[in-house]
């Protein structure tokens, strides 16, 4: 199957990675936009996201932040609205700044389309090995390096204050990682262990020869017990 998302620069003819803004050869401006349901960058013109079907809307400019990127350091992050949502985006790099609630938002979106999944995404050069941690645009402070949703295998960049940076694709990715239900399985263990938390402390309240020998967990709680006394 052809890659759909193979570009060619109109100014100077080379191969655009999928997810540029600029032309890296001529440094032309691409004519681009972000799909407001999947994140995916798309080329302007069509109408539907190639990755998901969506329609694709318009971007808005919202100005400067006054905040530079992490990765390109001299280059300002940019406010850009996507779909009724804003984030700061760096036009170099196409890394996302994205506040907390607005990651909720998007996460908490993905979830209820769950099901619908999206194509997976063409992968183009990944983003250098970093030996550094990435400084928060808006602190300064270095962020912590997450695996989203702890097997995803999406490194996200996490400022507890101010948000979460992506990297070229990143947050399409964790779209897509979140659609295929990736997060269901977390939700799943956490359930398990808030239930086996919950028992534990309520074993540790009474008698163990009380239980009843039909309750597996119980009676495996009370055989630890038992043998901790
Ligand atoms: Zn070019
Ligand atoms: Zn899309
Ligand atoms: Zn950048
Ligand atoms: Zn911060």
């Amino acid at each position: 199957m052809p890659d759909a998302r193979q570009l060619t620069c109109p100014g100077c003819g080379a191969t655009v990675h999928p997810g540029s803004r600029l032309c890296g050869h001529c440094q032309a401006e691409l004519a681009t936009v972000r799909c407001a349901q999947c994140f995916s960058l798309e080329m302007a013109g069509s109408k539907h996201c190639a990755q998901c079907a969506g329609l694709l809307g318009l971007e808005g400019i919202e100005g400067a932040l006054g905040v530079a990127c992490p990765r390109c350091a001299d280059v300002d992050l940019i406010g850009v609205q996507v779909g009724d949502l804003s984030v700061g985006e760096c036009l170099c790099c196409t890394g996302l700044f994205v506040d907390h609630r607005t990651f909720e938002q998007i996460t908490r979106r993905a979830e209820a389309r769950a099901g619908l999944r999206l194509r997976p995404l063409s992968t183009g050069p990944t983003a250098p090995e970093r030996t550094a941690y990435l400084r928060c645009p808006r602190c300064a402070v270095h962020m912590n390096r997450l695996n989203f949703g702890e097997r995803s295998g999406i490194i996200i960049d996490v400022c507890r204050e101010h948000g979460v940076w992506f990297d070229r694709d990143e947050l399409a990715r964790a779209v897509e990682f979140v659609d295929g239900g990736g997060l269901d399985r977390l939700r799943d263990r956490d359930r398990v262990a808030a239930t086996l938390r919950r028992r534990v402390d309520l074993a540790r309240t009474i008698d163990p020869s009380t239980l009843p020998s039909y309750d597996m967990v119980g009676s495996f709680l009370a055989s630890m017990l038992r043998s901790s006394r």
